[in-house]
């Protein structure tokens, strides 16, 4: 040992030393980085905001969209054990009963009526907004059939609503909002399914309505 410390010159002591130290900071950073997100997620419960983070450590290359938390309290259930999610389904909904058909607040009152929910609801302009958190078996789905023949498609799916009508289509920051959120969602779970409601439900649903598919197949790859 003697031996070593002798060889070795004072500036490459303060090389490796600094070198220890910088990895030890590194790895503290980092892993406070996780543990912020993690925090941000846990105290969303409330009404207001959720995680949101563009430099997020470890995870950082999953880049997290913005996620605006307008938790409801209706249109799902705790599954008693934790819930593998497979699935998304895409969904368009209006507000049919108010004046303006883009209501953010008028489309959540009809699922409240309805006793209904999606996990997220993206508004004309592309906010993001979650309603039931993705632990939850929401109501979004109603019967259905999967192609692979499975049915409570509620119990392993996530529900995304993007607010447009028949008439129309839905908006270049929807998709945009819509292609984020679903690769945020694929870096958490294993999606082996992205599918629209029409395709699970073909005999009661036409929903996503005027959804270009292409677009957004074209999309998720870039
Ligand atoms: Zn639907």
């Amino acid at each position: 040992m003697l031996l070593f410390t002798d060889i070795i010159s004072q500036k490459i002591k303060i090389i490796l030393l600094l070198l220890i130290f910088s990895i030890i900071g590194l790895t503290i950073y980092f892993m406070l980085q996780v543990y912020s997100i993690e925090e941000k997620e846990q105290k969303s419960n409330g009404v207001k905001y959720v995680y949101y983070n563009d430099r997020g450590g470890l995870i950082q290359s999953k880049r997290i969209p913005k996620i605006i938390d307008r938790l409801v309290n209706w249109g799902y259930k705790i599954p008693p054990t934790p819930r593998l999610i497979d699935t998304i389904i895409i969904h368009s909904s209006y507000d049919a009963l108010g004046v303006n058909p883009y209501s953010v607040e008028g489309v959540i009152y009809e699922y409240k009526i309805y006793g209904v929910s999606p996990h997220y609801l993206i508004d004309r302009k592309g906010t993001i907004f979650r309603l039931v958190k993705d632990e939850y078996i929401a109501y979004h789905a109603g019967k259905g059939k999967m192609p692979d023949g499975r049915i409570n498609i509620n119990s392993f799916s996530i529900g995304i609503e993007l607010i447009n009508t028949e008439k129309d289509e839905p908006t270049e920051n929807q998709y945009l909002s819509l292609i984020e959120l679903v690769k945020f969602l694929k870096s958490k779970y294993k999606i082996k399914y992205i599918l629209g409601h029409n395709e699970i439900s073909p005999e009661q649903k036409t929903d996503p309505w005027n959804f270009d598919w292409q677009k957004f197949n074209r999309m998720l790859k870039d």
